[in-house]
């Protein structure tokens, strides 16, 4: 198929997709919803909510406890949800799969539970520029408790890894490698699987961030060649307070748990505890059950649609989106990576970021203004704020029309 004939039938494809997920059928402000803060949080099909309800009306029960039917049934779909996830990422094993509150979470999981008892003072974690806080402060904290420090892999004005740098960076007293696989400030797609290779020659550990790859891209923790890695439902179509962390199952089993509490346990006594097999272990208490079974209707929902189908569809917003805002005047384009996703960073000269976004609410359009939890890398472009677009497979390119027009309005009202 030609690539025009291709574009045709993705966005034919897209339009049936939009149909599945029922608040984009809402009026803000009189205006259809034009949703494009999925960065910040997805758009829940009827599928993922219809998983929720089902799981509340019929067989609500704690798991892994009660001999009860309704527990039973529960915990299959606790583990059919485990499983679902560990396909998804292709981990080796079910055990390697750790249900988290979401990508915050897990990274604070291994920063206190794998890196604090190996980190001493003088060691070094190597992180980069374009990281979300949530893939910074965890490793403050653990710098800070043992007088390690970090050190900040570069990035080019195109929003690119300086790669060169982090080669020349990644040595012997780096303790560890925490990473963004796709930056939600600027789309990037960071080449994880080359620096994973580059890191593990050097015996150096590595964490990926993947709460904005898993919506967009295939991943494989097998084929990338991490030693842990991060997502959040939510980012993915699914709940909110479910994520995952995958870690290969030699470190996890070597790392002490890092919350105490049920089901984290094999024996207890007051002299002292033995733990739980993986990935109970680190399972603390009551897990979010239903957030759990949101994410596999999630995942399949996503894998039905079809990673490759919803990867065309995509990259075509974020060309079409490109385009159309190169030629909006007085617009910056933060952001050009070769490999992103379909998101736009930008500022508008001679206005403020929060105006814009107030502006274009009154629109219908929903974008996200401010420091994207990312201020050292607002910090780089010599910015305090910007205006992003993101963009879901359910968006389409009359969408994207809208947002260049109510730009250039707002522009016009903020600067006259
Ligand atoms: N990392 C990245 C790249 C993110 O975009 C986000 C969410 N904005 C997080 C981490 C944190 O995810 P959560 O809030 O779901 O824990």
């Amino acid at each position: 198929m030609n690539t025009v004939l291709r574009s045709t039938a993705t966005r034919g494809a897209a339009a049936a997709w939009r149909e599945q997920v029922p608040i984009l059928a809402r009026r803000v402000h009189g205006k259809p919803l034009v949703y494009l803060d999925n960065a910040a949080t997805a758009q829940r099909p009827q599928a993922v909510i219809d998983a929720i309800d089902d799981f509340y009306r019929r067989h609500n029960a704690n798991v892994h406890r009660g001999v009860h039917t309704l527990s039973g049934e529960a915990t299959d779909l606790f583990e059919a949800a485990r499983e679902a996830i560990r396909r998804r990422l292709n981990a080796a094993s079910s055990r390697e799969i750790v249900f988290t509150r979401g990508t915050t979470e897990a990274i604070n999981l291994v920063a206190n539970s794998f890196l604090r008892p190996r980190l001493r003072a003088g060691d070094v974690i190597a992180l980069s520029h374009m990281e979300h806080h949530s893939n910074i402060v965890p490793w403050q904290l653990a710098a800070a408790a043992a007088g390690a420090e970090l050190r900040v892999i570069p990035v080019t004005d195109d929003g690119e890894l300086d790669l060169e740098a982090l080669d020349k960076l990644l040595d012997e007293r780096v303790r560890m490698l925490a990473l963004v696989h796709v930056s939600n400030a600027l789309g990037t797609i960071n080449p994880v699987a080359d620096i994973c290779r580059l890191a593990r020659a050097r015996d150096i550990p590595v964490l990926l961030d993947g709460a904005q790859a898993m919506p967009h891209l295939a991943v494989d923790v097998q084929a990338i060649g991490c030693d842990f890695y991060c997502c959040s439902a939510h980012k993915m179509y699914g709940p909110t307070g479910s994520g995952v962390l995958y870690g290969r199952e030699a470190l996890l089993e070597a790392m002490p748990p890092w919350q105490g509490g049920g089901e984290m346990i094999e024996e207890v006594r007051f002299s002292g505890s033995t733990w739980n097999a993986l990935p109970a272990k680190f399972e603390a208490g009551t897990p979010n059950i239903a957030g759990a079974i949101g994410l596999r209707a999630a995942n399949d929902w996503l894998l039905g649609l079809g990673l490759e189908a919803i990867a065309a569809h995509e990259n075509d917003l974020l060309a079409y989106a490109t385009a159309t805002l190169d030629a909006v005047p007085g617009l910056r384009l933060i952001g050009r990576a070769r490999a992103k996703t379909a998101l736009v960073t930008f500022t508008l000269a001679g206005t403020h970021p929060h105006d814009l976004g107030t502006l274009l609410d009154l629109e219908g359009i929903a974008i996200r203004t401010g420091h994207h939890c990312a201020m050292p890398l607002m910090q780089r472009f010599g910015v305090t704020a910007t205006a992003r677009a993101s963009f879901a497979l359910y968006n389409n390119r009359a969408e994207i029309d809208l947002l260049a027009t109510a730009l250039d309005k707002a522009r016009r009202m903020l600067i006259a």
